[in-house]
């Protein structure tokens, strides 16, 4: 295969599925070497590199990426994609439930991110892409403690973007509405009527549709492209007008 990210390596956190897997599948094909970083990548096809990786633990995340480095040479683009949901107001979830969701979705990024940073600051091209979720800035209900995390992922973002901007190292972050993964379906099988429940998940965005993994990952590759070396500490919304395009009622 080649394309516009030929000779560059791209990795990808939590890319055995949903928005990461179709991220991993996109930048393969445009030419990159890719590697999905997961707690399960045993589904993980070829071109695909599937490599053990728990961003809960810093070690787990080094190793992965020194077993990266030393199959593609280098990395150039790292997708901190790996996340997990949360339900609930703030009586609904206790310190178990707040530890380990910031672990993984905000701590989680801060472990790739420092476990990539050489090999990234050896690149002519160097970018971070960061899931974010609109959630960051729209209070959905039952979202606290998610909701929490993914404004610390946007605030993050701007953070690491001028941490980094003198090293040549381009974070953006790109924040999703809705999307249709396992993620999603997960959630609706709490409902009596799932079916009833995915009807207002696509209501709710001005659309009139969830987002698809294709559309967020092709967000992120526009992020992650060497074009794009003017856009730095960018939070870009892939929601179907979630936020700003909502359609209002009378
Ligand atoms: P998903 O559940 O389909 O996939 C998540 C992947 O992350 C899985 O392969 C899982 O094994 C992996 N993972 C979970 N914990 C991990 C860990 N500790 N270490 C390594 N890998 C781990 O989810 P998705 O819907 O594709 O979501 C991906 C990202 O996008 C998440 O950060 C999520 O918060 C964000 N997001 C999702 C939506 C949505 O509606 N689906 C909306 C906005 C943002």
């Amino acid at each position: 295969m080649s394309g516009d990210f030929d000779g560059l390596t791209a990795v990808v956190t939590g890319g055995a599925s949903g928005i990461g897997l179709a991220t991993a599948l996109a930048f393969a094909e445009r030419g990159a070497s890719v590697a999905v970083l997961d707690l399960d990548p045993s589904s993980v096809r070829e071109p695909l590199l599937g490599v053990v990786a728990d961003v809960r633990d810093r070690a787990s995340v080094s190793r992965a990426v020194e077993e990266v480095v030393a199959r593609f040479g280098g990395i150039d683009i790292l997708v901190n994609n790996a996340g997990v949901s949360a339900i609930g107001t703030v009586e609904e979830q206790g310190d178990d439930d707040w530890a380990r969701v910031l672990d993984i979705n905000v701590t989680g990024i801060a472990r790739a991110t420092s476990a990539a940073l050489p090999h990234l600051r050896a690149s002519d091209h160097a970018a971070i892409v960061n899931l974010c979720s609109i959630a960051a800035l729209n209070g959905l209900p039952r979202r606290a403690l998610y909701s929490a995390t993914k404004g610390a992922v946007m605030s993050l973002t701007y953070a690491m973007a001028t941490d980094h901007v003198g090293e040549g190292i381009r974070v953006n972050a790109v924040s999703p509405g809705t999307v249709a993964t396992p993620f999603v379906d997960r959630f609706l099988t709490q409902f009596d009527d799932p079916a009833r429940e995915r009807a207002a998940l696509d209501a709710r965005q001005a659309t009139g549709r969830m987002v698809t993994p294709e559309e967020v990952a092709g967000a992120i590759l526009y992020l992650a492209h060497p074009g794009s070396g003017s856009t730095t500490g960018a939070v870009l919304e892939v929601d179907g007008g979630m936020t700003h395009a909502r359609v209002r009622t009378a």
